[in-house]
C-alpha cells in the first residue's frame, strides 16, 4: 500500500474516544472508479445524540479557558496540517477529485485560517460605553452560543470546516461537525491535526453520515444552539425551516449562479483568462464559480474566440498527474445532471462554442451560446464545468441579467474603465464583488457570503466577522 492507493477507514470521533461502527459507506476515486479510497459508518439518531451530549459536557470548561489557550491549540492544528500537506493533499485529489495543485491550495488556506482564526483570541472582544447613570461602568463582552452543529459539503472538505470550526472554536463553542459522506478520509486527516494539536476531549466531534438522518438529527437537537450550514440551497431551506421551528441561529451559505461580465474595453485575453479560470478551475465545482459570461453584442465574437482559445488549453485528467489543470466530476449522478443542462440547452436552442461531451467521469470545458437568458441553463446551479456566454444590449442591460436570477453570490467585473466598475460595485447584487479578478478564491481576513438565496444572509462567514456567528453580545453594568 502507498498513499496514492491506500483506502482510508474512517470513525466516528465522539467525546475524545474514535467510534468505529460499520463501515458501509464507500467512496471510490472519481477519477479512477475501481479504487476504493474510503469506507465510513453511517451513524443514526443515538450516535449523533451521543455526540451531542458530549459537546455539551465539554463546553463549560473549553469556554473557561483563556481564548489565547484556544487559539495556540487552532495554531499548533495549523502547524501540524502544514506538516503533512503532501500527503493530505493527495488524499484530497484521491477523494475529491481536485487536482493535486488545486488540493495544496486548500491545504494551504486551511493552514492559514488556522493561523487566523487562532490569532482572534488575542483581540478585543467588547466595548466600553459611557453610562447616563453615576458611578456605573458600561461594557460589553461576547460570549460563546454553547454547542454548534456545523455541516459541511464536500467541495471543500478542508476550507469549509476550518472556516466554521476556526471561529467556533476560538470563541469558546465545542462542535460537532457533520461533513459531507463523499470526503470522509479528507476529514479525518483534518480531525487527527486536531487531536495531534491537543484538542480536548468532547470540543471537536465528528460523526459520518447521511443528511436525511444524521445531519436532520443534529440540525433538530435542542441541546444545539447554532447549526452553521454551507451546501446547496434547496437543503438550506430545510434546515431554515427546522433551525426556525425551535428558534435556532443559523447560518446557511449556498448555491450562485455567478456571472462575469466584459465590457468592451477590455483586453481579450485576460478577460478571457479571468472568466476561464473562475469556470473551469475546481472542475467548475465552487459555489463562486464563473457559470455566466455577459458580454455587449458587438463584442461577442472577440470573446467568444478567446474563451475558446482559452479553454482549449485545459488538460483534463487525472487529479494526481502533474499535466492536469482540470479533474474529473464528483460523482456520476452531477455527471448527468451536467449533461442535463447542456442537453437541455441545446433542446432550447443554445449552440456549443467548445466541449459539450464527457468521457468516463471527464467532463470537457464547456462553452455555450445563444443560452436563453430565460432557460434553467441561464438561470439555475449547475455546479459542472458548464460555461453560457449572454449578450446584451449594454452595459446596464448587462448589470441587469447579472442580477437577475435567484442568487447572489460573486460577480465579476472586467474592465479599464473606473466609473464603470466602482458603478458595478455598488449595483451588483451579490455578497462578493471581483473587478478584474476571477469569481472564484477569497482572502482569509474578509468577509464571505452571498446575498437573497445564495445565503441567509443574517452573519457573514470567514475574515473579521465569522465570530458574530459563534458568539452572543452580553451588556453589563457595573455600579460601584
Ligand atoms: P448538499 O446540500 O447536498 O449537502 C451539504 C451537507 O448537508 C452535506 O453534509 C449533507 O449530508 C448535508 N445534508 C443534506 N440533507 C440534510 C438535511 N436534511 N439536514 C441536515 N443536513 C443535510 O450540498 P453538496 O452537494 O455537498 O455541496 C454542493 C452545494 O454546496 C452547491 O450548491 C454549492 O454551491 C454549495 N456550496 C456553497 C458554498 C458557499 O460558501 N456559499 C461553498 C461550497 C459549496
Amino acid at each position: 500500500m502507498n498513499s496514492t492507493t491506500e483506502t482510508i477507514g474512517a470513525a466516528h470521533f465522539i467525546g475524545g474516544e474514535w467510534m468505529v461502527g460499520e463501515r458501509t459507506e464507500q467512496r471510490f476515486n472519481p477519477a479512477q472508479p475501481a479504487e476504493l479510497v474510503s469506507l465510513a459508518p453511517d451513524a443514526d439518531e443515538s450516535v449523533m445524540s451521543l455526540a451531542i451530549e458530549q459537546a455539551q459536557a465539554a463546553q463549560a470548561a473549553w469556554a473557561a479557558m483563556p481564548a489565547q489557550g484556544r487559539g495556540e491549540i487552532l495554531a499548533a492544528a495549523g502547524r501540524v496540517l502544514a506538516g503533512r500537506a503532501p500527503e493530505v493533499a493527495t488524499l484530497l485529489a484521491r477523494e475529491e477529485g481536485k487536482t493535486l495543485a488545486e488540493a495544496e491550495g486548500e491545504v494551504d488556506r486551511a493552514v492559514r485560517m488556522l493561523t487566523f482564526y487562532a490569532a482572534q483570541g488575542w483581540q478585543a472582544l467588547g466595548a466600553t460605553l459611557p453610562s447616563s447613570d453615576d458611578r456605573t461602568h458600561l461594557y460589553t463582552t461576547r460570549e460563546p452560543v454553547g454547542t454548534v452543529g456545523v455541516i459541511t459539503p464536500w467541495n471543500f472538505p478542508l476550507a469549509i470546516p476550518v472556516w466554521k470550526a476556526g471561529p467556533a472554536l476560538v470563541a469558546g463553542n465545542t462542535i460537532v461537525l457533520k461533513p459531507s459522506s463523499f470526503v470522509p478520509a479528507t476529514t479525518q486527516a483534518l480531525l487527527e491535526c486536531f487531536i495531534e494539536a491537543g484538542i480536548p476531549r468532547g470540543v471537536l466531534n465528528v460523526v459520518h453520515g447521511s443528511g436525511s438522518r444524521a445531519g436532520q438529527a443534529l440540525v433538530d437537537d435542542p441541546r444545539v444552539a447554532a447549526v452553521s450550514f454551507t451546501g446547496s440551497t434547496a437543503v438550506g431551506r430545510g434546515i431554515n425551516l427546522a433551525a426556525a421551528a425551535r428558534m435556532a441561529r443559523v447560518q446557511l451559505e449556498m448555491g450562485g449562479k455567478n456571472a462575469v461580465v466584459v465590457l468592451p474595453d477590455a483586453d481579450a485575453e485576460r478577460a478571457a483568462d479571468i472568466c476561464v479560470r473562475g469556470a473551469f478551475g475546481l472542475t467548475g465545482q465552487a459555489c463562486t464559480a464563473t457559470s455566466r459570461v455577459i458580454v455587449t453584442r458587438a463584442d461577442e465574437h472577440r470573446m467568444l474566440n478567446a474563451l475558446a482559445a482559452r479553454a482549449a488549453a485545459i488538460v483534463t485528467g487525472d487529479p494526481l498527474d502533474p499535466r492536469t489543470s482540470m479533474g474529473p466530476v464528483v460523482t456520476d449522478q452531477q455527471l448527468s445532471t451536467d449533461l442535463g443542462y447542456i442537453e437541455r440547452a441545446l433542446t432550447d436552442g443554445a449552440d456549443v462554442v467548445t466541449g459539450g461531451t464527457a468521457s468516463g467521469r471527464f467532463l470537457e470545458p464547456t462553452i455555450l451560446r445563444n443560452v436563453d437568458p430565460d432557460s434553467a441553463l441561464a438561470r439555475q446551479e449547475v455546479f459542472g464545468p458548464v460555461l453560457s456566454v449572454l449578450v446584451a444590449d449594454s452595459p446596464d442591460d448587462a448589470l441587469h441579467l447579472l442580477n437577475d436570477t435567484e442568487y447572489g453570490l460573486s460577480a465579476g467585473i472586467v474592465t479599464d474603465d473606473l466609473s464603470a466598475a466602482m458603478n458595478f460595485a455598488g449595483r451588483a447584487d451579490a455578497g462578493v464583488i471581483k473587478i478584474n479578478r476571477q469569481t472564484t478564491g477569497t482572502d482569509v481576513n474578509a468577509p464571505f457570503g452571498g446575498n437573497r438565496s445564495s445565503s441567509n444572509g443574517l452573519f457573514r462567514e470567514q475574515g473579521f466577522t465569522a465570530t458574530d456567528f459563534f458568539t452572543r453580545v452580553k451588556t453589563v453594568y457595573l455600579g460601584y
